[in-house]
């Protein structure tokens, strides 16, 4: 089956979770408005089915090859790739000072959920791009925005990020490439960087890598740490391209997933030379730099835990309702029924349905925070915004992914065997999604952002203001009454409650008992996503009941009270396991 773009369970959630409405009538979003977005999203859809999605099987069974020190992609990645970028796909959020449209970051977080459901692999290589362009312009010269950042908008050149080293992964402090600073003001760069995404590839002329290095005279960790652009190939005074660069691909990794994607290992001055390297931002600072670029790549990976928990979600109704075995309580006549009518079917689909529509709306709600954070115009409600984005970033990455991977291996159960066997797709969606609670940050180390450097934000206030919100929808929902909500108001107080008490204990603990804290950063982190996601499709819920919705269009208040009855349940254990459970993860010796 081909993928089909949610787009009304998009706009749903953006009017519903991230305030469309409010931030068209604030005049936040320069005249987008929801026929816009629909317009967008749909066309989106289009070229996602149609261009992308074919790729997407053929991809995984090639793989990207390193062939006589080049990287081929599979057939057809050149050229779609090309109409990718033909299409203008590649700069919806850009400044248009570089040639993009300045889309609010809520249109390009709801495209990429589809490219990256069409296509995972393919989806990396623009997600990537996306990044490299937030960091030059944030703190890039004008002569390096001037030179690149048109290229990089048209989608021309593509960008990579290369943090990551044998020694170095997690901790960035141990990272050993050098830079050393010529008399032009240029630098050269030696050393080995590894899993670095798109590294290499015929895709595009050129290649703009970001990297991580050290200068001699750098302090020790991550204070002494600068970020340089490295071009594949250089680039004339005029724009023109001009001489391969001292930098290779020595090899490709084989993966569990994402196969399509090229994984290289890229040399940095293995010619002797040195890689011609230009400063961002300043000397030793590169890891803040790099943090503009990892928190729009990290909501963007969140999203792509979305995109394979919809693409799986899809897949495993499509089989459900053709697979016959056994017989249900709704059955008539000698034939067996179709799987979907099986109650463990059904719960299972709509696990994976009320999962995916709450890690849509978190990765949505946090794009709506950075367009306040980006336009408002009261620096107090951009600073308020900022906060928001800083706290919800790591939920966003981290539970939508972990999702992903959940709603991805439920896919596999609902197609029994078959679901083992690679021509259904289930088995690819579960391989690759596997990748995305690693890649950006692990998530363990995004519980650990949420707990030491998020919940301390303006001395808790941050964190406190927030769970205040969800507690007055939990709130509003109790007080609403309405039979066909079930407990949802109940269960989402208790959801809340449980998050805003182990919310305290973190608090405490992070004083009292540091490494404890830690040991309930990931349930925390969960406990968090489940309250958050909870309260959003509740919202969604409400908005469907005010408009007196009925059959299809009740569907987010069926969706809701599932979550509230059936997966915010945990959240309360979740508290328990935070606030009393350390001792006993970290009671044998290491
Ligand atoms: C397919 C693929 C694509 C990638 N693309 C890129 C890319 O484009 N650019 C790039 O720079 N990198 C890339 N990476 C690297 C990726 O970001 C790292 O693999 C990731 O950050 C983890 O680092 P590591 O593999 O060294 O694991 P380690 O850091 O060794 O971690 C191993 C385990 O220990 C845990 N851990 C480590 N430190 C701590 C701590 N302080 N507290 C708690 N737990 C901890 C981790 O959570 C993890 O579970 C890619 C990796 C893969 C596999």
């Amino acid at each position: 089956m081909t993928y089909r773009a949610p787009v009304d369970d998009i706009v749903h959630a953006l009017k519903t979770a991230a305030g469309l409405d409010d931030l068209t009538a604030r005049g936040l979003l320069d005249g987008v408005d929801e026929d816009t977005i629909r317009a967008v999203l749909e066309e989106a859809g289009k070229f996602g089915a149609e261009v992308l999605d074919p790729l997407s099987a053929t991809g995984d069974r090639a793989g990207s090859k390193l062939i006589d020190g080049k990287v081929a992609t599979p057939d057809g990645w050149k050229e779609a790739y090309q109409q990718f970028a033909a299409g203008g796909w590649g700069a919806l959020a850009a400044p248009e000072e570089w040639g993009g449209q300045n889309l609010p970051q809520i249109v390009a977080t709801a495209a990429g959920e589809i490219w990256n459901a069409s296509n995972l692999a393919f989806g990396l290589c623009p997600l990537l791009t996306f990044g490299a362009i937030d960091a030059v312009e944030a703190q890039g010269s004008e002569e390096l925005k001037k030179l690149y950042l048109p290229k990089m908008v048209s989608g021309e050149w593509t960008g990579t990020m290369n943090l990551t080293e044998p020694h170095a992964g997690s901790d960035l402090s141990q990272l050993k490439t050098r830079a050393v600073k010529q008399a032009d003001g240029s630098y050269r760069i030696f050393g080995t960087k590894i899993f670095i995404t798109y590294g290499d590839h015929e895709m595009t002329e050129n290649i703009v890598h970001l990297v991580l290095a050290r200068l001699p005279d750098a302090p020790p960790g991550t204070r002494g740490i600068s970020l340089f652009l490295v071009p594949k190939r250089l680039v004339n005074a005029d724009g023109s391209l001009g001489a391969r660069n001292d930098v290779v691909c020595a090899g490709v990794e084989h993966k569990l997933g994402i196969h399509a994607s090229p994984t290289c290992v890229m040399k940095y001055g293995e010619g002797g030379t040195g890689a011609v390297g230009y400063l961002v931002g300043e000397e030793n600072r590169g890891l803040n730099v790099m943090f503009i670029m990892m928190n729009a790549a990290r909501l963007a990976v969140g999203t792509q835990g979305v995109a394979v928990a919809e693409r799986a979600t899809q897949r495993a109704i499509a089989y459900a309702k053709e697979r016959r075995q056994g017989r249900s309580s709704h059955s008539s006549g000698d034939g067996m029924a179709p799987i979907i009518e099986h109650a463990d079917i059904r719960r299972s689909l709509m696990t994976m349905k009320a999962l995916t529509q709450a890690a849509r709306a978190i990765c949505l709600v946090t794009a709506s925070e950075t367009d306040v954070a980006r336009r408002a115009k009261s620096p107090t409600e951009r600073a308020a915004a900022t906060a928001r984005v800083a706290l919800l970033t790591p939920v966003a990455k981290a539970f939508s992914t972990d999702i992903g991977c959940e709603v991805a291996s439920v896919g596999v159960q609902v197609h029994g065997g078959m679901g083992f066997i690679e021509e259904t797709g289930a088995a690819q969606i579960y391989r690759d999604a596997r990748i995305l609670p690693i890649y950006e940050g692990t998530n363990g180390i995004q519980a650990v952002d949420l707990v030491t450097r998020k919940l301390p934000l303006e001395g808790g206030k941050v964190v406190e203001a927030y769970i205040g919100e969800l507690a007055q929808t939990a709130e509003e929902v109790r007080r609403s009454n309405r039979p066909d909500f079930g407990r949802m108001g109940e269960r989402l107080g208790e959801a809340v409650a449980a998050l805003a008490e182990a919310s305290r204990w973190m608090g405490g603990a992070l004083r009292s008992n540091p490494e404890g804290a830690l040991a309930g950063a990931a349930p925390y982190l969960r406990l968090f996503g489940l309250a958050a996601g909870g309260i959003y499709l509740a919202r969604g819920a409400l908005a469907a009941a005010r408009s007196g919705a009925a059959g299809v269009q009740a569907q987010p208040i069926a969706v809701a009270r599932f979550f509230a009855e059936n997966l915010a349940t945990a959240a309360p254990g979740l508290k328990e396991t935070v606030v009393t459970g350390a001792d006993s993860a970290l009671a044998l010796s290491a």
